[in-house]
């Protein structure tokens, strides 16, 4: 089965290779600033859908312009690729799954994305549009031997850092099959606790750079607004929210890998974090954990490797349940973390029997393809798998 996947790099631009991403940089943000504004203006002042190719026309119009004449300086290839951007933000916009596009800002990650026509991939080096020299990347792990890049983004965030992200289309054979199943509820903590009684991801890994993290932050308030110390401590911030993103998200793909290494058929429960974010005494612990983001990963490898995840409606009781006999408590307050079955009288920690819970429902939807709930269970079964780009 032949998937998309993106290899992401760290590079180090020489200062040549530093002035022309910039310049690109900028460019595609002022492209991609002046469409979103096009196609505002467009719909809101003349009632007129403006799509891609209508921006991409005008583009031509606007390099030619005097006070515009400055974008010729870059390769034309990532001005396009950002009407594509744009294009998919009103998509997403359009289907509901995004808010309206927003502008660019210099401060925020700048990125250019760059087609086949605008790249020479030679097996061994990469060297973009425009560039004399490939860059200096640093490979921690090799590209498929043979493969065909089919596009590449350069990022630089806003801790300074470049990267390129590498889009390749690879053929991923999937695992041997296993008898192993696992049910996952997300704790708060810990970050995953599993049908068999085992936790994973304490949010208390995390603890020390967070209070680093603070300290900067305060730091960074007390400097006067404008002055280059401001600016330094302002890096000083950026640096280190980078640094515990990325933490987390090696811990979050450790996790699905091995899970989905584990077991033939993972059931999860589908939360909806953003309702559950606004309640605000669960925000910090659940942006924490970043579960939505974890069941992104496990949804892609799992389609990757031939296993099946099934998500259970995140209306169904799997807490209040209990596992042995069935009983449905009221209610069950989130400081109780263990409590006694009043009809059975079994003991149970309150994440593993949700967990056991999960599994069971999950495990009902997977043998008779029904839902739980009617039409209120998601599941994968039975359907093809949609190819998915994605960063492992
Ligand atoms: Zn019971």
């Amino acid at each position: 089965m032949k998937q998309k996947k993106a290899y992401k790099y760290r590079f180090y631009p020489s200062d040549e290779q530093k002035h022309i991403l910039a310049q690109t940089f900028g460019c595609c943000r002022y492209v991609y600033n002046w469409a979103l504004r096009e196609r505002t203006d467009a719909y809101y002042q003349r009632g007129e859908r403006l799509y891609y190719e209508g921006t991409a026309q005008r583009l031509v119009t606007l390099k030619k312009q005097e006070g515009t004449i400055w974008l010729n300086e870059v390769s034309s290839v990532p001005l396009q690729q950002s009407l594509r951007h744009l294009d998919k933000a009103f998509r997403n916009f359009f289907e509901g799954r995004a808010e309206y596009p927003t502008f660019k800002k210099k401060r925020h990650q700048q990125s250019a994305t760059y087609a086949s026509n605008a790249f020479t991939w030679d097996g061994h080096t990469l060297t973009l549009a425009k560039m004399d020299a490939p860059l200096s990347i640093v490979w921690h792990r090799p590209l498929p031997d043979s493969c065909k890049p089919s596009s590449v983004t350069v990022t630089r965030d806003e801790a300074n850092r470049y990267f390129v992200s590498i889009l390749i289309e690879e053929d991923i054979k999937p695992l041997e099959v296993t008898p192993k199943m696992v049910g996952l509820d997300l704790g708060l903590k810990s970050m995953v606790i599993t049908s068999d009684g085992h936790t994973y991801g304490n949010p208390q890994f995390f603890a020390k750079d967070e209070k680093k993290l603070a300290k900067a932050q305060r730091r960074h308030a007390k400097k006067k607004k404008g002055s280059k110390n401001r600016a330094k401590a302002r890096l000083k911030v950026a640096r280190l929210q980078k640094k515990i993103a990325d933490r987390r998200r090696n811990y979050q793909h450790h996790l699905s890998t091995h899970t989905i290494r584990e077991n033939q058929v993972v059931c999860v429960e589908s939360l909806s974090v953003k309702n559950m974010v606004k309640n605000h005494g669960l925000a910090k612990a659940i942006s924490d954990v970043g579960w939505a983001e974890f069941v992104r990963q496990l949804e892609y490898k799992a389609a990757w490797y031939g296993r099946t995840l099934v998500k259970i409606d995140k209306w169904y009781p799997s807490s209040k349940r209990c596992f042995d006999c069935g009983h449905l408590l009221d209610s069950l307050t989130l400081d109780v973390r263990s409590w006694t079955c009043p009809e059975c009288g079994v003991v149970h920690d309150r994440d593993i029997n949700a967990a056991k819970n999960i599994l069971a429902a999950g495990l009902a939807v997977a043998a008779c393809g029904e839902a739980v709930r009617p039409g209120a269970v998601k599941t994968n079964l039975g359907k093809p798998q949609r190819s998915r780009k994605a960063s492992s």
